[in-house]
């Protein structure tokens, strides 16, 4: 292994797009992506935010040996790599003593996943550790697997697409030890549970259990060893997929879960659960003569959940309704039972869920042994496709908070360094933000007062209502107004919205129904009779006693989004942008059309701008001075006075004009990328 053979591999085009001349030119940036690409260069800098393009192939620049050449070294000294990024997160928080956070975004199957993991394995292989912090160590890396048999499934666009959204705490004490962390996931996508499209799969757990699991086991669970026998596994028509060994993946999660302190009765349990919804997808209803729903078998309840068979029959064809003080039983329609088991197998599903993200918590906190000590949180967060208008809004926000932090972090800087700033102006989309989640007037706020009423409120009520009070918003648009704001008709039935990163259309079907989210409520009643144990802690007893309406959906969502927001914008924020190279997963393609799109929406010309808007480059004095000290006789081979003033000695001596610089406090700033390169150009000649 030769570093300098790495180094000097890493020649074609332009490390930072900072140093590009022709900074404004979209064409100029796509040149650079695509000539870095083609040599499997896929890591390229904004300053430090990191451009990773997938390439849909494994390279060798994460091995070991490349983890340990760039610990501990300089930012810009060595080829762009997600582990200069770690590296520098890692010593900044250590010598800076602040708060960071790491922010991954870009589309499906881009690579946030699989840069969030190489964050980690970073981490775990170069922080120093005692027995004790392997353990973290090895449980933060092993819920990985975990998280991803349980939230990730096979879709059109990635064979391993993250339908969870989740931000990781690592927490150091301040020798650097990692000592624990913490998991917190959001808007799993749970109707995937119920229903894929075609070439689809389920999550994939589903599939590894029933191919992986041991015969005992799944003798004990009434599974049979066939993915086809499941109505919940065959919609997509694709339980096969190339990439992917279920069978191997399943001796991977059971280790990991025993890593992460799962004893032989909560995996009894945990599949329990699981298998419990592969029965309940085989409940299947007929009608009687009056059109109610019968089951067509009670085979597949025996295996429900350790629930008595009768009881369970009755709350999935009956709903019962409470009228003054007396409980009258209604039938269900077959339409209202399929709705009704589906509702179930999605809260089990999806609580499981919850569950099995806290459980991995408390293993990682457990650990903490001296909280005071802490000086740092560092946080990972993807940003993931599930229910479009979630996410989207997911994503306005976090492109506010890139704005608020940029423009800041960047006004900051030049304020305490004591150098005059002209702010850059561009699109601010906190009128977006604003249109969907203000209180009384956005539009979560209509949708939970049209989920509010009783009885007549449907989706298109809540359509009417949007219309009513956002028609004259510019970033709004529905079938009425459409001709008038965008050339582009609409449907009846759908709304568009001008988001940042551009148009997209919504359908209000099933608005209502998901942000409610309901579980009938005999339905809960007949589930808490469970024995198995973690169901009676996914189902609390203490639950729904409260005549207080739940949290909606989207208000939750909005909520712990603004939470999120309040703690990030106290930290440092570092970006990761990840691009998809192509549509069809294919190694060394790279679609020019698809690649500049992304850079388009995820505003990264506008981030070039605002990095060079003040100043291209900025070092501190004892970093420049360490690298171009023998440029000048002055300097050369020590500087014995302080570093500002042997660096003012140094430009001096290169020829730096006044307008080219400014000294601050502690950096020298330097306005043009070409100073900044023909001062490199006579390092590399030295
Ligand atoms: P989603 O939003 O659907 O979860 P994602 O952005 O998390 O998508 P990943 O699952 O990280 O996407 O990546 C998709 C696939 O692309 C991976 O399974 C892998 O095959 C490939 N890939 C991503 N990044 C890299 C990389 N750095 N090196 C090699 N292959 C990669
Ligand atoms: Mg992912």
């Amino acid at each position: 292994f030769d570093p300098y053979a790495l180094i000097a591999r890493d020649r074609v085009g332009i490390q930072d797009f900072v140093l590009l001349d022709a900074h404004n030119s979209e064409t100029a940036f796509l040149d650079n992506l695509k000539k870095r690409f083609t040599e499997d260069l896929i890591y390229t800098y904004i300053g430090t935010l990191l451009i990773s393009v997938n390439p849909y192939k494994e390279l060798d620049i994460y091995t070991k040996k490349q983890m340990d050449l760039y610990m501990g070294v300089n930012f810009f000294e060595l080829p762009p790599h997600i582990y200069a990024l770690a590296d520098n997160v890692y010593h900044t928080m250590l010598s800076e003593t602040n708060n960071n956070f790491i922010l991954i975004s870009g589309e499906s199957g881009a690579g946030k996943t699989e840069a969030s993991k190489k964050i980690l394995q970073y981490y775990a292989v170069s922080c120093p550790s005692s027995t004790l912090m392997d353990t973290v160590r090895d449980r933060m890396l092993m819920s990985n697997p975990v998280l991803e048999a349980f939230g990730n499934a096979k879709t059109m666009k990635n064979d391993n697409s993250s339908r969870f959204g989740k931000y990781m705490d690592i927490q150091f004490d301040c020798q650097g030890d990692a000592v624990g962390g913490h998991i917190l996931s959001y808007l799993l996508e749970k109707s995937r549970v119920v229903h894929q499209n075609h070439g689809e799969r389920n999550f994939h757990i589903f599939y590894q259990l029933v191919e992986g699991g041991e015969e005992d086991l799944l003798r004990h669970l009434g599974l049979e060893k066939d993915t086809k026998r499941y109505s919940y596994l065959v919609q997509g028509e694709c339980s096969n997929v190339s990439s992917i060994n279920d069978k191997d993946d399943w001796k991977t999660v059971k280790n990991a879960l025993s890593v992460i302190d799962f004893d032989a009765n909560d995996i009894e349990h945990l599949f329990g659960i699981i298998a419990s919804v592969l029965h309940l997808g085989n409940v299947h209803f007929d009608g009687d003569t009056k059109g109610y729903a019968t089951l067509n078998t009670n085979a597949a309840l025996r295996w429900l959940l350790e629930i008595h068979v009768q009881v369970l029959h009755e709350a999935l064809t009956f709903r019962k309704i409470e009228a003054k003080s007396e409980e009258v039983l209604s039938p269900f329609t077959v339409d209202h039972a399929i709705y009704a088991r589906d509702a179930l197998a999605k809260a089990i599903y999806g609580r499981a869920f919850t569950w099995l993200v806290n459980r991995i918590n408390e293993s990682l906190e457990n650990r903490i042994i001296c909280v005071h000590d802490l000086i740092d949180f560092l946080l990972i967060l993807c940003v993931l496709s599930f229910e479009q208008f979630c996410i989207n809004y997911c994503n306005e926000k976090l492109q506010q908070l890139f704005i608020q932090l940029t423009l800041k972090a960047e006004q900051e800087e030049y304020e305490a360094e004591g150098i005059g700033w002209e702010p850059v102006q561009f699109f601010n989309n906190k009128i977006i933000c604003d249109l969907v989640e203000e209180k009384h007037r956005g539009i979560i706020s209509v949708l939970d007062e049209e989920c509010m009423r009783p009885g007549d409120a449907t989706d298109l009520t809540f359509l009417d209502k949007l219309e009513e009070k956002m028609g004259n918003h510019p970033h709004f648009v529905t079938h009425k107004l459409a001709d008038k704001k965008t050339r582009k008709s609409l449907e009846r039935g759908d709304f568009r919205l001008l988001h940042y990163a551009g148009e997209v259309t919504y359908c209000v079907v099933g608005f209502i129904d998901k942000n409610n989210d309901l579980l009938y409520k005999n339905i809960k009643d007949v589930i808490r009779l469970s024995k198995n144990p973690m169901i009676q802690q996914c189902f609390p007893a203490t639950e729904g006693d409260s005549r207080r309406r739940p949290e909606t959906v989207a208000t939750q969502f909005k909520n712990s989004l603004l939470r999120l927001m309040e703690i990030l914008t106290a930290k440092e924020a570092w970006y990761v942008r990840c691009l998809k190279s192509n549509d069809n997963k294919q190694p060394g393609t790279f679609d020019e059309v698809l690649v500049r799109h992304q850079v388009k929406y995820l505003g990264l010309m506008e981030h070039l701008r605002v990095r060079r808007a003040g100043f291209a480059y900025r070092r501190r004095y004892e970093v420049f001075l360490k690298r171009y000290k023998a440029l000048c006789p002055a300097t050369w081979p020590h500087w014995k006075g302080v570093p500002a003033d042997g660096v003012e000695k140094l430009v001096q001596h290169l020829g730096y004009q006044p307008d080219e610089y400014k000294m601050g406090k502690t950096k020298i700033f330097i306005r043009y990328a070409r100073t900044l390169f023909a001062t490199e150009d006579a390092f590399e000649m030295c």
